[in-house]
């Protein structure tokens, strides 16, 4: 199997991935969710015309020639309706949010008024028909689409589900991920300390980055580097609609994940992506499971969930953003690259009058874990660059928020 480009690797997984069925969730836990069904509004909002502003309704025509001076016959208050209809020369106290009474066609807000004695106003100046009226079904009107299958809950869609009393939504189902680390020189997080070891971090930086979509993983621990201790582990994670494996997907004599994978039916995709960090990348299909074979550096198996897991799961999630926003940055400083894989450093963002800043986090190791934990984005060098020049332009994918986009940004 060839070395592919990221961009071809991306498009091979969101090729190969699909959403899983859809289930009901109440409101309070829908923020995150993607609906899996259209939203119609259930009545006219506003239910009829009402007034923007707290102020007097009236007749524009009686104001044509301000100042004038008008009789007030009633107060309408937020959720009363109107007992009169206006005749020429009267108004009404009016709130934000109370029914327009019959006869009037404006509202002017109580600023450009002044009371005077004996239910008297005085108006300011003249307004428009219309004026500060929101009229009836001008937000949403009854039987209207409202929302589209597709759209992911963010807290507008929450209130906009309020609005049309939908206790319960219908999502995506989010798939179930299992988090497996191999290697025999692997030390847990509960394990007897031995210097000699190496803490498994993958497991937990993983299982952060999932945690960071919405999903709660399930961490299988270690398989250590035996074909069949590797292949009852990857047996279990093969239960899972997606199961990441880190380490082991290289070429040393150790390495068994691929081979045992392919014992177990599962279809490599690929192995191999042009990329730095993250070269020993695999993907693979089970009939149940989605497969990524992560690289064992702590860097690269990081990096390259950002670059395939993610928009993995995000389209199983049914976004359809599915990649990480990026911004044009100025580079503080040079970089050098050889022509051949694209290449993600790990860089933090400042911001002057000119735009942001790129700024990389020092010694880009791929087992280099705190230039990860400083990160604000990963800029992306092509793959075809000779070299960045201090202050050329650069694309950065943003590693935090909630916000994506459609295309990956891989130049
Ligand atoms: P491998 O891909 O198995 O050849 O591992 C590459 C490097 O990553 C080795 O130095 C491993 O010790 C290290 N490594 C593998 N898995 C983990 C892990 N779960 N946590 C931290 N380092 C790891
Ligand atoms: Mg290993």
């Amino acid at each position: 199997m060839n070395e592919m480009t990221v961009a071809a690797a991306q498009g091979c997984i969101v090729d190969a991935v699909r959403q899983l069925g859809s289930e009901s969730v109440a409101l309070q836990r829908a923020l995150g969710r993607v609906l899996a069904e259209e939203v119609q509004a259930n009545r006219d909002q506003p239910p009829y015309d009402v007034s923007a502003m707290d102020g007097f309704a009236l007749r524009s025509a009686d104001v044509a020639n301000a100042p004038a001076v008008l009789e007030v016959i009633e107060d309408i208050k937020a959720g009363e309706m109107p007992r009169n209809t206006l005749a020429a020369g009267q108004c009404a106290r009016i709130m934000t949010g109370a029914p327009v009474p019959a006869g009037a066609d404006a509202v002017i807000r109580v600023e450009d008024t002044q009371a005077l004695a004996d239910s008297r106003v005085q108006i300011k100046c003249s307004v428009k028909p219309g004026n500060d009226i929101r009229v009836r079904g001008e937000s949403m009107s009854d039987g209207a689409t409202v929302l589209k299958c597709g759209s992911e809950i963010t807290p507008g869609v929450v209130g906009l589900l309020a609005m049309v009393k939908r206790a319960a939504v219908q999502v995506y189902r989010q798939p179930s991920v299992a988090i497996l680390s191999t290697g025999d020189e692997l030390e847990g997080l509960d394990e007897p300390f031995d210097a000699n070891k190496i803490p498994d971090a993958n497991s937990y930086a993983l299982m952060a980055q999932v945690q960071a979509l919405g999903i709660e993983p399930v961490l299988l621990g270690i398989a250590r580097d035996q074909p069949e201790a590797l292949r009852a582990a990857l047996q279990q994670g093969l239960q899972h609609d997606v199961l990441l494996v880190s380490g082991g997907t290289s070429v040393g004599v150790h390495d068994y994940v691929r081979p045992t994978l392919e014992a177990l039916g599962v279809q490599m995709k690929f192995w191999g992506v042009a990329m730095k960090p993250g070269h020993p990348m695999t993907f693979g299909v089970a009939p149940l499971t989605w497969v990524f074979g992560l690289p064992g550096n702590p860097v690269s198996s990081m990096v390259c969930f950002e670059q395939f897991v993610l928009p993995a799961l995000r389209c199983i999630m049914g976004h359809r953003r599915l990649y990480r926003r990026t911004v044009t940055a100025r580079l503080a400083h040079q970089i050098k690259h050889r022509p051949g894989r694209s290449e993600f450093i790990r860089v933090t963002l400042d911001r002057d009058a000119d735009g942001y800043i790129a700024i990389s986090t020092g010694a880009q190791g791929s087992g280099m874990l705190s230039s990860m934990a400083q990160a604000d984005g990963l800029l992306v060098v092509a793959a075809g660059s000779e070299g960045l020049a201090a202050n050329s332009s650069v694309t950065v994918q943003l590693l935090e928020g909630t916000a994506f986009q459609a295309h990956h940004g891989m130049p």
